[in-house]
């Protein structure tokens, strides 16, 4: 059995679905330990009853584009997870729109959420050097921060992911010091929940299909397919990897066939 992750805390913000929730099983089957965290209750739920039967998990519920449910979750990070060794910052949602659509408040959503994993990934990496333990730290960016596609406007989602991606490397080059890593991974189109905010649920795996000829490696990625590259960025496989933002992309950032 691979024990990469034994004896290892990973949070995962944004881990009851898609990328996130398969990374935390990854990190699971590997021997470590896992709290995850999302916006919704019955998700959160579903996704500790599956992960429960790979190792130990945590789930808990805060809708981090609110200041007060931050602020609580940072005093529970304080209070019960001092310990977090590895963080994954996968919360993210993503609704297309042309810019000259946009309103102040869809533009608010994503500038919350990364103002706060800003300050949650501040407290944990506090609480790292408090404890002396090296750690890694995983940004879940873009392709679309990188390049703009004409089918899906987002230009507030991607000037958000782009500030994620700075994030990254500002605190690669601050952390390091202090043994702790920090990368970003950046996917094209993965098949996630994420794009039930603007497809019907049942139409997403065929409203998907559309965009497999856009990746020269000719599919869509899976959740399996980001997470098999951020397991590897958390691990200490990637002891020499810091404020690197990797293209997870089926070579969208290559060349695209269409
Ligand atoms: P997903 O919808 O399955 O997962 C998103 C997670 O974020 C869920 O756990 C959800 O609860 C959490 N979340 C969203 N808003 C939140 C809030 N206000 N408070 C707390 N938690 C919140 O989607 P996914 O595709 O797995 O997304 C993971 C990351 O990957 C996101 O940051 C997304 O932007 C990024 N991404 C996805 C794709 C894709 O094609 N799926 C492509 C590029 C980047």
């Amino acid at each position: 059995m691979n024990t990469d992750f034994q004896g290892k805390k990973l949070l995962v913000i944004g881990g009851t679905s898609g990328i996130g929730l398969e990374t935390a099983r990854m990190v699971l089957n590997q021997g470590g330990k896992v709290v995850i965290v999302g916006k919704r209750r019955d998700k959160a739920e579903s996704a500790q009853q599956q992960l429960s039967l790979s190792g130990e998990v945590t789930a808990l519920t805060a809708d981090l584009s609110r200041a007060e449910d931050v602020t609580q979750f940072l005093n529970t990070l304080d209070e019960k997870h001092k310990d977090i060794d590895l963080l994954l910052n996968a919360a993210g949602i993503f609704s297309p729109k042309a810019f000259l659509e946009h309103s102040e408040s869809d533009y608010d959503q994503y500038q919350a959420l990364n103002k706060a994993l800003f300050f949650i990934t501040q407290k944990v990496a506090a609480n790292m050097i408090a404890s002396g333990s090296a750690g890694a730290i995983v940004n879940i960016g873009s392709m679309w921060a990188k390049q703009a596609i004409a089918a899906t406007p987002s230009s507030a989602y991607s000037m958000a992911k782009a500030g994620l991606h700075s994030l990254t490397q500002h605190l690669a080059m601050e952390l390091a010091s202090a043994n702790i890593r920090v990368n970003a991974v950046s996917p094209a189109v993965v098949e996630t929940p994420v794009y039930e905010s603007f497809i019907p649920k049942a139409d997403i795996p065929a409203a998907l299909q559309g965009f497999n000829g856009f990746h020269p490696i000719g599919r869509i990625g899976t959740p399996q397919d980001v997470a098999e590259a951020i397991s590897f960025l958390l691990s200490d496989k990637a002891a020499w990897v810091t404020g690197a933002i990797w293209d997870v992309d089926g070579g969208v950032m290559a060349g695209r066939n269409t």
